[in-house]
């Protein structure tokens, strides 16, 4: 284990770096943290991303290890299943468990990111600097090379080792890679998304609140999670090019006969939608497979600078936070920064190819197989053999609620 009062570099204090700041510095050791954005404690710094984000056990036990899931648990939602809609307006709820704590909580990323910094901010050995820029490695290799946005002065992080939470298009992979340090393969999915809103009507949700709503349309899907104000966030996911795709929707003409062709139920829920659909950018998605994830026992990349995957399994930011939660059990294990960050990546890495795949296999499920007749019929079958015998774990409920099955395990259930 690290000794006492040795500092630390974390980049990003996105979900990760955040989380791992408190976890390190309830170890013992003294982090510093560089953030591009500015203070999300004084301003509204929300990224454009994903307005809300499906949080499950894996990230629940990240959380509660970090002493932190009294102040998230206020802020989340429990959903229940998903509610999926059919074309002619019919819904039903198809259940996440088949006990009532198997459930999925809705929390917005920047309400949860907020009570984590606060959290780490609250600890004397975390120092938080924000406006910092990372631009990459120190060119002598010891510690980052950073800009103050609001100065424009160039400087190096002291600390070391330093650990890159720096997210999907991380400054510090890019560095290592830059170095042949590293290899990177990025798989960009052909499809991107969209946020839209389902605001309440008359101050009351428009939709049942404990569920993850989905509108399954085969090659492509909506979907919409609770806010606590009673708003829903949507999210359009969508070819980029060809028949039915985001190159077809140039107009409000074009979105409105899309929406009311495809999701007419939900067209109903949103008076904004022309607007929004303009205004709101459209994002992109993809897999980031790494090897290579540190540099001696120097730099150490984490979450999504790592291994960064589609959100079709509601695992991006769970991984992370299991990330963060499995470096800290093996610094029980190994004494050097080296020996940790290598055995964190032997072990990680099965697991976060799994989940990877996992989740593209899940956008399948998500937008077409969940309407197929035979798949709920297999469905229920299975959840009657678990209610039954609790030994029999499907995988779906292995990945969202035994974080004692690694991601690897559970993609070899069915
Ligand atoms: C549409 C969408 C929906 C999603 N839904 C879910 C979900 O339901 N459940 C789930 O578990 N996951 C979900 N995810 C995935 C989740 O958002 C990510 O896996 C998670 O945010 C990863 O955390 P992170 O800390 O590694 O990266 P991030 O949260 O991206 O944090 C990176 C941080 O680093 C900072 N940074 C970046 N570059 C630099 C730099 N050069 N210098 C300094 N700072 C820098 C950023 O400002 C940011 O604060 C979703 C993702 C998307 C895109």
């Amino acid at each position: 284990m690290p000794a006492p009062g040795q500092g630390v570099t974390v980049v990003g204090a996105g979900l990760a770096g955040s989380l791992l700041a408190i976890l390190l510095a309830r170890r013992g050791l003294r982090v510093s943290v560089y953030e591009r954005r500015t203070d999300p404690r004084r301003a509204n710094t929300d990224s454009g991303r994903s307005i809300n984000l499906a949080l499950a056990a894996r990230g629940i036990r990240g959380l509660q290890l970090a002493g932190v899931l009294d102040r998230v648990m206020p802020l989340a939602i429990p959903m229940r299943g998903r509610m999926v809609h059919e074309h002619d307006g019919s819904a039903e709820l198809q259940m996440y468990g088949v006990r009532p704590e198997e459930v999925v909580y809705s929390v917005s990323r920047a309400d949860l990111n907020r009570v984590l910094i606060e959290a780490a901010a609250e600890l004397p050995d975390v120092e938080l600097n924000f406006g910092q820029l990372c631009l990459g490695l120190a060119h002598e290799r010891a510690g980052f090379e950073l800009r103050d946005e609001a100065t424009g002065r160039i400087h190096h992080s002291a600390a070391q080792p330093g650990i890159a939470t720096d997210g999907a298009g991380s400054a510090v992979r890019d560095a290592l890679l830059a170095r042949e340090l590293t290899s990177v393969r990025e798989e960009p999915l052909d499809h991107d998304y969209k946020e839209l809103t389902i605001p309440p009507v008359d101050g009351r949700p428009a939709l049942e609140v404990n569920a993850l709503h989905i509108w399954p349309r085969g090659g492509f899907m909506l979907i919409a999670l609770p806010n606590r104000d009673g708003s829903f966030t949507a999210t359009l996911f969508l070819a980029r090019e060809g028949a039915n795709s985001f190159a077809q929707l140039g107009t409000p003409a074009a979105v409105e006969d899309f929406f009311q062709r495809e999701f007419p139920s939900a067209r109903a829920l949103m008076p904004d939608l022309t607007r929004e659909f303009f205004e709101h950018p459209q994002g992109s998605l993809g897999t980031v497979y790494t090897r290579g994830w540190h540099l001696d026992g120097e730099v150490l990349l984490l979450g999504d600078a790592a291994h960064a995957i589609v959100p079709f399994h509601g695992q991006g930011m769970n991984c992370a936070f299991e990330d963060c939660a499995e470096l800290i059990r093996l610094m029980d294990q190994h004494h050097g920064w080296a020996g940790l960050f290598e055995a964190f990546e032997h072990e990680r890495r099965p697991n976060t190819d799994a989940i990877a795949q996992m989740a593209l296999e899940n956008y399948r499920e998500m937008r077409e197989t969940v309407l197929d007749p035979e798949y709920r019929r297999r469905k229920k079958e299975a959840e009657e053999r678990e209610k039954r015998d609790p030994n029999v774990i499907p995988r779906y409920s292995a990945v969202m609620f035994h974080p004692e099955i690694p991601y690897a395990a559970a993609a070899r259930l069915r």
